[in-house]
């Protein structure tokens, strides 16, 4: 890129052409004072606190408007400029409460930073002032206050959520000598279209928006939300053992700072005092029906080696009379990787049984078997930053701003920003349908045929890649036959959506060769045809040439935050970490030899045969870690019912979670912000995961609870560290083969990582 040079207050400063004077006067590390700008903002000049005077120029330019040219000689800091900056400010603060050591923005206030800067002072103001306070506050909102009399009007929080986050619930109102910041209609917060994202309180310079309940922070300790598979890096404020406020992290790859409401304001978990402290043992002779009532009273606490010498007997115990599939293990998706790792291997090693799943099988296991059978790999193929150069995108199946939240903002500013289409195939409206070209509002279960029928008319129309078909695809011929059933009359009759709707979404999706990437969530994953239904996306992208290439791709959007890293780790029944299967020879031969014991060849039980046979009393014991399948089981009355079956049923949480009400022992576990790992999200990246506080009582790590437990059962298990098990994961899984924690400091890797060598 073409570089220009400026004089900065006599320095040489060299910046990309096409910045502004105040990129370069940032780029010289001279400081200006700013309200109102925000790199991730479109540039506003709406404080006129930047001002700079330029040679050869007339007037105070603001130098966030004001495009850098080559040869430009620029003052920031003269006599003249800093007059009219102070003016500027005392008319701001003239009306401002004078409580600023009282203020919850404190020492993070920009106006206040700005106000010594220029040497304001508070008492030469007075006769400025109005005579009373004349605005209310808002305080109806949960996570942040609003407070117009500290607002100095820089547009800054209405800009955020038209530009960032696009929702436009705030604007500014009653213009003139009352302007203000205000919601439609002046309602209060809590009842607007306000999601509380809190990306405005975020930005805002002063004291008028502000997190309720701010504490300041000792100490900021850099972790991922433990929320949905977006996967948003965060980063932790930490006071007195305690996590007192939660920032997205602006260097992130995958969120670039942004937060949702989850992530921003959903981690006061952590602290609840109804975490799990000690483990607990039920009492002789209470019925494990009585799970609702009274949860605590049919437990009695114990110390580590009598909950852990009860659980190593009553499995050895069971697996003697029994056999090794008498038992089952219900891994979790909200988990480390490390964590999942050993749990799997806990299984197949030490108890010697694939009975192994997790929450997945109700979600994105047709994803899994859907995309191994398609492509070979079962993931998302791109990349998150990849709509950014999407021309098309089709959702389907995924209420992306709600779910998926970063991933929704990002969706809706393609489209508003460069003018991407969508089209929305749900049967319901969601925010999405608002912004889409045509919203597929088919009959619920008819998937398959509406991507088929919109398949078919993009082959009559010629519109399929033929050379990508050719060059890449296997039994394409018999394929294109299979459509020629999809004609538009058989699939209007089966979807309910018109033909005319139908072929203008074959030729948007599909004329010009546009780059397009197809969303898809657990509205057409969970099906008794959720297989078949992904296998059709995987169709779509394949005959439109959609794949392995920038802005284009097949996105399955993974509902928990560490979903796809469970799946990677081999919390399944029928592979091992990486997608080796259990049933292949040289696989099982590795493992074994690895790990120095004889594993099974045969697949395990999936959670859903793992209830029939509780059910049917041919599984005998399960032991759950971080689930909770009492609550999301489909058929929780069933699920309740086996569970109540069980001769033995281990919880191992951080909550007395329904499950764990149930359960006949219950072990303490520490949660995200307690222990060091990695998270993998939806679209691949591994990303560290730091302890940032100790865990509370005796907690424990998942992956330590496992391996104290494995080697009471005489199959040694021994880890100094989170670090040295993911070591392990590398030396035995080809698509984690590079990834370590000492290369992950940064935006984390995307697998596949073979070896260190690759980026
Ligand atoms: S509320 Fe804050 S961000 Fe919004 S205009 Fe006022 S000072 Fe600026
Ligand atoms: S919290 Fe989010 S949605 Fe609500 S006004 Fe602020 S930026 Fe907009
Ligand atoms: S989008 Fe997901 S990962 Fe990001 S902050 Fe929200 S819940 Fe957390």
């Amino acid at each position: 890129m073409k570089e220009i040079q400026l004089s900065i207050d006599g320095k040489k400063v060299k910046v990309a052409d096409g910045s502004t004077v105040l990129d370069a006067i940032w780029k010289a590390d001279i400081y200006v004072p700013t309200l109102c700008h925000d790199p991730s903002l479109e540039p506003y000049g709406g404080c006129r606190l930047c001002i700079v005077q330029i040679m050869g120029m007339r007037g105070l330019p603001t130098s966030c408007t004001t495009p850098a040219q080559e040869g430009m000689v620029v003052f920031t800091e003269t006599e003249e400029l800093q007059r009219v900056r102070r003016t500027i400010v005392e008319l701001a603060i003239c009306n401002h409460p004078n409580e600023c050591l009282s203020c919850s923005k404190n020492q993070e206030c920009e106006l206040l930073k700005i106000a010594n800067y220029l040497g304001i002072r508070q008492s030469s103001l007075e006769d400025m002032r109005r005579r009373k306070q004349a605005r209310a506050q808002d305080t109806s909102n949960p996570a942040f206050d609003f407070d117009p009399e500290k607002c100095v009007l820089c547009g800054k929080c209405v800009r955020t959520c038209n530009e960032i986050v696009r929702v436009g619930a705030i604007d500014f109102a009653y213009r003139g000598y009352n302007t203000t910041v205000s919601t439609f209609s002046s309602q209060p917060l809590v009842l607007s279209a306000c999601q509380s994202c809190g990306e405005c309180a975020d930005r805002c310079p002063t004291g008028a928006l502000v997190n309720k309940d701010v504490r300041p922070h000792e100490k900021e300790v850099k972790t991922v939300c433990p929320y949905c598979g977006v996967g948003c890096p965060i980063i932790l404020g930490v006071s007195n053992k305690r996590v007192v406020r939660v920032r997205g992290d602006g260097e992130a790859a995958v969120n670039q700072g942004e937060l949702c409401v989850k992530g921003r304001y959903g981690i006061d978990f952590i602290n609840h005092p109804d975490r799990l402290i000690r483990p607990l043992i039920r009492k002789e002779n209470i019925p494990k029906e009585r799970g609702r009532v009274g949860p605590l009273d049919v437990f009695r606490e114990a110390d580590w080696d009598e909950a852990l010498e009860r659980i190593a007997q009553t499995l050895s115990a069971t697996i003697d009379h029994h056999g090794t599939d008498a038992v089952g293990l219900l891994s979790s998706a909200k988990c480390t990787n490390e964590d999942n790792y050993i749990f799997q291997k806990f299984a197949r090693a030490s108890l010697g049984t694939n009975n192994v799943d997790h929450c997945a099988r109700l979600c994105h296991a047709s994803t899994v078997a859907a995309a191994l059978a398609a492509f070979g790999d079962g993931a998302m193929s791109n990349s998150i930053s990849d709509i950014d150069e999407a021309e098309v995108m089709l959702v389907i199946g995924s209420n992306t701003t709600e779910c998926h939240p970063i991933i929704g903002r990002k969706i809706k500013r393609a489209i508003k920003e460069r003018g991407a289409q969508l089209i929305v195939a749900d049967p319901r409206s969601i925010e999405l349908t608002e912004m889409s070209e045509i919203h597929l509002n088919h009959l619920p279960g008819t998937d398959v045929a509406l991507l088929n029928g919109i398949m078919q008319e993009i082959v009559k129309e010629g519109l399929h890649d033929q050379t990508f078909m050719s060059e890449r695809c296997e039994g394409y011929e018999d394929f294109l036959e299979s459509l020629e059933r999809y004609d538009l009359k058989t699939v209007e009759a089966a979807t309910g959506v018109s033909r005319e709707k139908i072929h203008r979404s074959a030729l948007l999706f599909a004329k010009d060769h546009k780059r397009a990437i197809v969303f898809y969530g657990m509205g057409i994953t969970q099906h008794t045809t959720g297989t078949d239904n992904v296998k059709a996306i995987a169709n779509l992208l394949m005959l439109t040439g959609n794949l392995g290439r920038r802005g284009t791709g097949f996105s399955p959007l993974r509902g928990q935050n560490n979903v796809q890293g469970a799946c990677d780790m081999g919390a399944l029944p029928n592979v091992y970490p990486g997608y080796q299967r259990v049933d292949d020879p040289a696989v099982k031969a590795k493992f074994e030899k690895s790990w120095g014991k004889h594993l099974s060849k045969k697949a395990g039980l999936t959670v859903t045969d793992m209830f029939r046979a509780a059910h049917e009393q041919r599984l005998k014991a399960l032991y759950v870690m971080g689930e909770n399948p009492a609550l999301s089981e489909p058929d929780s009355d069933h699920a309740r019912a086996a569970l109540s079956k069980l001769d033995f049923l281990v919880v191992q949480d951080i909550f007395l979670t329904e499950t764990a009400q149930m359960a006949d022992l219950v072990l303490p576990a520490a949660g995200f912000a307690e222990k060091d790992g990695t998270f993998t999200n939806t679209e691949r990246r591994v990303q560290l995961l730091r302890k940032a506080l100790e865990s509370p009582g005796q907690a424990r790590a998942d992956w330590q609870i496992i391996t104290h437990l494995s080697s009471r059962m005489g199959y040694s298990m021994s880890y100094t560290s989170s670090a040295e098990i993911m070591a392990e994961i590398a030396s035995l899984t080809p698509i984690y083969g590079g990834i370590h924690h000492d290369r992950l400091s940064e935006s984390g890797l995307q697998w596949p990582c073979r070896d260190r060598e690759v980026p």
